[in-house]
């Protein structure tokens, strides 16, 4: 009898039936709503030691299946203590993970789709919506007609912006590399003459990209400093590309960055742009966490010289309500971006790509398959119009300016930085007698904030300047929440200062 209860009980899960799958659905939406609606009482920052989980889960998968009950009583009890919780309004560090209820039921209607849309006939509508979408956000943010489908650019959605930097660092690479073997240098040579421009706020995508292409001992990295508040010095660049020219390099490829990911600094894009095209080089464009922002008219200037950029790149996954993951590129010449990565492999020949009728994005990518990212940023953009994103921009903007304020105002912090966007770069000064200026101190203060768990922020350094970062743009934080972190962070310093 008993085993025989005990079989009823251990009836597995059905591989796909549709009305248990409704059902289990359900139950996973239900535990996602109550995630996020008690998401105040974990810690923001996870607090489990290295190796943690090793000891709480079997060493091998089960033979026999189990309930759905028994694994999400783990996720519980075991996952969630390990999660640090990028959805909460208290969440400050890094750069945000947007996700938004539009996003999310794109996200879901994506994976219930379960599409690979390589080419445009593996799914047309997979490759037709992402064009299209990406021509309404291209709109929002002013781009040039050139990135438009319109102009006879391109928009391809990628994972990341580091994927997004990879592929057009190798389109540039092919680019340049032809041009030398056109003078008789060998394709092997050729790569060895290439050389390309960042500077040191670059993000490190950029140094692995060209790890990756093969290019990066002529990585060339430029100093920066306060002086120009960390954004790239055209006269700095110039005296680079001069050394290298007389050396017999062929300078091919330049990043420049809109929101640098330490300190959100803005390099100058319309000197930059003029260089680039002065010595023709590929110049990229990368605005991943900022470029957001611009949808609003009032930052829009920061984008001014991007007209003379051949591609930028942003993520809505980090500041536009669009679920992780979602990287938006642009190009202005898609035809060196196929050139660098198309392939016709027979098993995938069909009517359309041989009539060149149609676009196949997986030539725009370094994978083969492609999820359907374009509903998210659809969905996005129809359920909460222009309007309600720039208010959402607008609304994180003025909390940090609210908190840049505060800083201004106390005797004991300072800014690092001035503000830019959403990101406050602060610290406690320094006393005159502290050999550390003020390093130790700041550290400690930051690792004081965040293990009592009830918000998270990181740390960069500029200059040699240990600093706090606060990057407010978590999809429900409020101006209530800053205040609280803020609180939190007088009040620590309170208790550092009277220990010293
Ligand atoms: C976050 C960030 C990146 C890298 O983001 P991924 O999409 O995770 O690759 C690149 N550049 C800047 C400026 C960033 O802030």
């Amino acid at each position: 009898m008993e085993s025989e209860a005990n079989g009823a009980d251990r009836k597995p899960m059905s591989i796909l039936e549709v009305e248990e799958w409704r059902r289990c659905a359900h139950q996973m939406v239900d535990f996602i709503a109550d995630y996020y609606r008690d998401i105040a009482t974990f810690p923001v920052r996870s607090q489990v030691e290295p190796g943690y989980l090793k000891a709480l889960l079997p060493e091998a998968a089960p033979e026999d299946p189990e309930k759905l009950d028994d694994v999400l009583a783990d996720v519980r009890t075991k996952i969630l203590p390990g999660i640090t919780h990028w959805q909460s309004p208290s969440f400050f560090a890094y750069y945000p993970s947007n996700g938004s209820t539009a996003g999310y039921l794109g996200e879901m209607l994506s994976g219930g789709l379960n599409v690979i849309g390589f080419s445009w006939i593996s799914s047309p509508a997979a490759t037709e919506l992402e064009t299209i979408v990406l021509d309404w956000l291209g709109k929002l943010l002013e781009l040039p007609q050139q990135f438009l489908s319109c102009g006879g650019g391109s928009g391809v959605i990628q994972g990341t912006a580091s994927e997004a930097v990879c592929v057009v660092l190798l389109a540039a690479r092919r680019r340049s590399a032809l041009k030398l073997m056109a003078q008789g240098i060998l394709e092997c040579e050729a790569f060895g003459k290439l050389s390309a421009y960042v500077s040191d706020q670059t993000h490190f995508c950029v140094q692995k990209a060209a790890q990756i292409a093969g290019v990066a001992a002529n990585l060339r990295v430029i100093p920066t400093d306060s002086s120009t508040n960390f954004a790239l010095s055209p006269s700095a660049l110039r005296k680079a590309l001069a050394e290298d020219i007389a050396s017999g390099y062929t300078p091919f490829f330049l990043c420049g960055t809109v929101g640098t990911t330490s300190s959100a600094a803005v390099d100058p894009l319309g000197e930059l742009g003029d260089i680039a095209q002065e010595h023709e080089l590929w110049f990229h464009v990368d605005a991943a966490y900022a470029g957001n922002a611009c949808i609003c008219p009032e930052n829009r200037h920061n984008l001014e010289g991007v007209d003379k950029a051949d591609s930028y790149c942003m993520n809505p996954h980090k500041w536009l309500l669009c679920n992780f993951d979602c990287s938006t590129l642009w190009v202005k010449h898609p035809k060196f971006l196929t050139d660098a990565l198309s392939t016709r492999p027979e098993v995938l020949r069909n009517k359309a790509t041989d009539a060149n009728a149609v676009v196949d994005l997986k030539d725009l990518q370094i994978p083969l398959g492609r999820r359907f990212r374009s509903l998210k940023l659809w969905f996005i953009m129809r359920l909460y119009g222009a309007s309600g994103l720039r208010s959402y921009i607008r609304n994180h903007i003025s909390a940090a300016k609210h908190l840049e304020s505060l800083i201004i105002a106390s005797d004991r912090f300072e800014m690092v930085v001035p503000r830019n966007f959403s990101l406050v770069c602060f610290r406690l000064k320094a006393h005159e007698d502290d050999s550390a200026r003020g390093n130790t101190l700041n550290a400690t203060l930051l690792e004081a904030v965040n293990i009592r768990g009830e918000c998270f922020l990181t740390h960069t350094i500029l200059d040699g300047v240990y600093t706090l970062r606060m990057a407010v743009g978590s999809t429900r934080t409020e101006l209530q929440h800053v205040k609280d972190a803020w609180a939190i962070i007088n009040h620590e310093a309170d208790r550092l200062i009277s220990i010293s």
